[in-house]
């Protein structure tokens, strides 16, 4: 509710990408909670100050409109920024003495460029003087009155949005990664302090009044730009979901309710447990089992095996009496009353806090907040149970092949249950093994990706497909929350240096582990006025952190923008300090940091005037469509070949190796992917259903059935039954942080699996480095961020001038359901 003037600072799955390879419901519970400490929204402005700081914050370069292209990018050498790029990740003594060097020449600018940060007590002024031009703007927002006043309206919400972001956005990262006790204090007092501020904002109905005013106006509206009129009814939208429009008395109940979901949401995912802990297996069972797997569990004649465990895993996996396989199978899936209980508690409560805001359900008070594609319950139910039909026909030969296995044990089985799945699927794959030879050819390929190699090769392939690259950026001291953060900048081929990104990729003792991608500062036009006063004023243009000019999507005139500044977070492992070769990637984690990208690429190409919708700022059911998209690339052998270099030697993969390494990634996962898919299918169902009018019509029962919900589409959705008493449900610890669209990750998949396919052509013959697919891709989609309908786009991307998907509503979920997700670039793993 308090996400009106500030939308989600981060974007990324890749935790939920990591979390799929778990199957433990613990683990889940874990990574949600990690996910809620980075929940939160997003906002806008500032005013400026003369040419000289509208330089980047790099100190270089001289802008004016005629020539805005630092002089330091204008005669670029490109191989000697590659070979930097390269070096500046793989080689400590290199990066030591790159960032030591520029240090030196360079002064204390603040944290980030920002130019109250040059110290700890900076946080303190930065909230004060942003609160002063905030309250400046709500005064002009509620006095309004002229025509003039209301059309200025969008833009001066932007502007009062990207003021908050700017102190909560960075403050809140800063809490979490900064180096400095100190100033990990001061972020988070100013963070709260802010906070709290923004929340005030959020519930004066004065300001959605005189919004929703000026939506009214014929004579306004019809002045506004699509990026305006988008930005402004999402706004409203907003406010709507936050019931300020109703009594006060239902305006407390909507608090009290919000403040009782958060609890006993917080106390379901935290407190989640299985009805028992352990089963019981007499030690005979565990023939066959490595015993070193199982030793810590052997008791006497019996052996306790906890139900989440590695050697539950085993005795799935390998041992054939179905007895043992089965009890594991059940425990691992039912919870405790007292956890359905919570659930039970926390879906009535939702329930009744969408009645009162007047929707049907839950889920449909969530998806017209969140989603622009599904927008109805029932658009998602059309699109999952259409997926389900197609990944069906995938499944039901591996069940078959599963059947026959299991035939060869138990000669009139007729029914393949759910506990035999892991044990003939290993059968059927040792079988494989023994008959095919091991492929000598895949050997040591992780020294054709280290991570410079990796960002290089990024930079290359954004070359091909989209005009811009990554340039080496040497920072300021006090510029970035740690020594080991490295700064790339990005620079158009024709609208030169465009947006920042700080790089901090390897773990250290205390950071965040998850793979993320947080936008620091969104792009956004810098009126004329603003920088007209910073001439005067204290102020520095965009309080110091970089800008630069680009076609204003308002007004069709170049104007001055702040530009996006991005950070990456990952968690690869350190080089060892005197083995000399650097840090090596798998492929999943090189799928991984193209996933990131693919997130950075959005906010980077994302340029809208303003910031309320720029780059990953959309809908949530479309954030992840350019990130899973940019998982194809990074295996894909044309473009492996861009970038795949031996650490050591510089050689080239060849091409042999490339496809040998495709091939070997499409056979591991596609299986898997297939099961997976289905489970993923049926969550987002039961997360559906469990969020549905149902759940509404119960609430004067006082009780929801939700166990008998969980059976329901398990057995009319899935392809094997759920035995009776389990309870698995009680383990979806996405329940409370979905809450209706836990669709959208397998929705954008299906997306994205489409773009390669028809805008990409699947890689082959030069799709994956054709600059006319990327030009279409960024034209089409990226361009806009959340500044334009999301069908409109994809049906402009790729509708075939059909119209199906600008219609959007049940016939285009359909379609994207009939696309099929397939087995993914990682398998969905
Ligand atoms: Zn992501």
């Amino acid at each position: 509710m308090h996400r009106i003037l500030r939308r989600e600072p981060w974007t990324c799955a890749s935790c939920l990408r990591r979390l799929r390879r778990s199957r433990n419901p613990t683990t889940d519970a874990q990574i949600a909670c990690i996910l809620g400490q980075f929940d939160a929204p997003a906002g806008r402005q500032i005013r400026g100050v003369s040419k000289r700081h509208i330089s980047t914050a790099t100190g270089t370069s001289l802008k004016s409109e005629a020539d805005d292209t630092p002089v330091f990018y204008q005669r670029p050498d490109l191989d000697k920024d590659e070979k930097t790029l390269q070096k500046m990740f793989d080689s400590r003594p290199f990066w030591q003495e790159f960032s030591q060097k520029s240090a030196a020449a360079k002064q204390n600018e603040g944290l980030l460029g920002i130019q109250y940060l040059k110290s700890t007590e900076g946080f303190f002024t930065f909230v004060q003087a942003t609160k002063q031009k905030c309250d400046s703007l709500v005064a002009k927002t509620l006095a309004a009155s002229t025509l003039d006043d209301y059309r200025a309206m969008a833009r001066d919400m932007d502007r009062l949005s990207d003021l908050l972001c700017r102190v909560i956005d960075v403050s809140d990262f800063m809490r979490v990664f900064h180096q400095d006790a100190a100033v990990v204090k001061a972020a988070t007092k100013a963070y709260e302090h802010m906070f709290e501020y923004m929340n005030v904002l959020n519930t004066t109905a004065g300001m959605n009044e005189q919004l929703k005013k000026a939506l009214n106006m014929p004579e306004v509206t019809s002045m506004w730009s699509e990026e305006e009129l988008i930005s402004a009814e999402t706004l409203v939208k907003d406010f709507a979901h936050s019931a300020i429009d109703q009594s006060p008395e239902k305006r407390k109940r909507f608090v009290d309710l919000s403040n009782e979901i958060s609890q006993v949401g917080t106390e379901f995912v935290s407190q989640m447990e299985p009805a028992k802990q352990y089963v019981a297996v007499t030690r005979d069972v565990l023939h066959g089992i490595d015993p070193e797997g199982t030793k810590q569990f052997r008791n006497w004649g019996k052996a306790m095996i906890p139900i989440h465990s590695q050697g539950a895993r085993k005795v799935m996996k390998l041992i054939q009496d179905e007895v043992p396989r089965r009890e594991i199978y059940m425990a691992g899936r039912t919870s405790s009353k007292k956890q359905i209980q919570r659930l039970e508690r926390l879906l009535l409560k939702r329930a009744e806090l969408a009645k009162l805001t007047g929707f049907s359900s839950y889920a449909q008070m969530n998806l017209s907040h969140k989603s622009a594609l599904a927008r109805t319950p029932n658009g998602v139910n059309t699109f999952l149970t259409s997926l389900n039909a197609s990944n069906r026909g995938q499944l039901q030969p591996q069940i078959d092949d599963l059947l026959a296995q299991k035939r060869h044990f138990v000669p009139n089985a007729s029914i393949l249950q759910p506990w035999d799945v892991a044990f003939y699927q290993n059968a059927l794959k040792t079988q494989l093994e023994v008959t095919s030879m091991p492929d000598r050819s895949l050997e040591g390929l992780n020294a054709f990706f280290s991570i410079g190699t990796v960002i290089s090769g990024l930079s290359r392939l954004f070359q091909r497909l989209y005009g811009v690259r990554l340039v080496p950026q040497s920072t300021a001291p006090g510029e970035v929350w740690n020594p080991d953060v490295r700064r790339l900048d990005v620079v158009s081929e024709t609208e030169g240096h465009i947006a920042v990104i700080y790089c901090d990729l390897f773990a250290r003792i205390g950071k965040h582990p998850n793979p993320a991608h947080f936008t620091l500062r969104c792009s956004r036009e810098i009126t004329y006025e603003e920088t007209e006063s910073a001439k005067t004023g204290v102020d520095k243009v965009n309080d110091g952190m970089p800008a630069n000019f680009a076609i204003s999507s308002i007004t069709g005139k170049r104007a001055l923008h702040q530009l996006p500044v991005i950070a990456l977070i990952c968690d690869f492992d350190e080089p060892h300090p005197n083995s000399g070769v650097p840090t090596l990637l798998s492929h999943y984690s090189v799928t991984t940091l193209f996933h990131e990208m693919g997130h950075a690429v959005h906010s980077i190409l994302g340029r809208t005037s303003l910031q309320t919708i720029a780059g990953t700022r959309c809908a949530a059911d479309f954030a992840e469509l350019p990130s899973i998209l940019m998982e194809y690339f990074a295996l894909d052998p044309s473009v492996l070949k861009l970038y795949a270099r031996h650490w050591d030697t510089s050689q080239p993969i060849s091409d042999s190796q490339a496809h040998a390494l495709k091939q070997r990634q499409a056979a591991m996962t596609e299986k898997d992917a297939i099961w997976h898919n289905e489970t993923q299918i049926l969550m987002s169902l039961l997360d559906q259903s469990l969020h549905s009018e149902s759940a509404v019509e119960a609430i004067d029962r006082g009780r929801f059935d939700s166990t008998e919900v969980y059976h329901r589409i398990w057995n009319t959705h899935g392809s094997l039954p759920e035995p009776r008493d389990t309870s698995w449900h009680g383990f979806f610890g996405h329940l409370y942080g979905y809450g209706g669209t836990y669709y959208s990750y397998l929705f954008d998949r299906a997306i994205a699996r489409q773009v390669w396919r028809t805008v990409f052509r699947d890689g082959v013959n030069g799709g994956a480095l054709d600059r006319a697919a990327g030009d279409k891709l960024k034209n089409h989609v990226l361009r806009y961020g959340g500044g334009r309908d999301p069908w409109r786009c994809l049906e402009d991307l790729m509708g075939g001038g059909r119209g199906i998907l600008a219609e959007g509503g049940d016939k285009a979920m359909l379609e994207v359901g009939q696309w099929g997700v397939g087995a993914g670039a990682e398998g969905g793993l």
